[in-house]
């Protein structure tokens, strides 16, 4: 039985597509553990203690998810954390080959770790953090696309048409 299960991901920044597969799996397994990695982009538009605050602010009140900040092989991570599986969202035929690679990449490193995939919500499949980012520094609405609790702290930091 998987009871606890991570959902890793640079969350930068956290959009409701997100927010939708973290819920959906705070339903299926006993304990998601939501791991924001430092890895990856060496110029995240948000900090590390900033995305942990903002899915803090958005899912850190469902009592079986804990968000933390997480660094190098999420291999090594799930396993000190005791996770067996890792969730992952999917959104199109395009996100599947390197969710593919990464799943069976995981279970090399880690052969007890598992990945489980969630299809998308239909009304997020079009719904990235670039997306965010793109739409906002260009002044446009992204009342749609973040939780509305944060939406202001991300907007205003992201719109560049707002400090020229
Ligand atoms: P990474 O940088 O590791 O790809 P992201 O922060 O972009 O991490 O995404 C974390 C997880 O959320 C991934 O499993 C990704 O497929 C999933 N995801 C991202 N956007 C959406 C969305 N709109 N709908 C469903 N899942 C999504």
């Amino acid at each position: 039985m998987h009871n606890t299960v991570i959902c890793p991901g640079s969350f930068d920044p956290v959009t409701l597509g997100h927010i939708d597969i973290i819920t959906r799996a705070s339903k299926m397994f006993d304990n998601v553990i939501v791991g924001v990695f430092v890895n990856g982009d060496k110029h995240p538009a948000f900090s590390i203690e900033e995305r942990v605050a903002h899915l803090q602010k958005t899912v850190g009140d469902i009592p079986n998810i804990t968000v933390m900040s997480c660094d190098g092989l999420l291999a090594d991570c799930a396993k000190e954390l005791g996770a067996s599986a890792v969730v992952r969202g999917l959104r199109a035929v395009s996100d599947f080959e390197y969710e593919f690679q990464m799943a069976l990449t995981n279970r090399k490193l880690n052969p007890e770790l598992d990945t489980v995939f969630l299809a998308s919500d239909a009304g997020y499949t079009y719904l990235s953090s670039s997306i965010v980012k793109n739409v906002a520094s260009l002044g446009g609405d992204i009342s749609n696309f973040v939780p509305a609790c944060i939406h202001d702290e991300i907007f205003n930091r992201l719109n560049m048409k707002g400090t020229e």
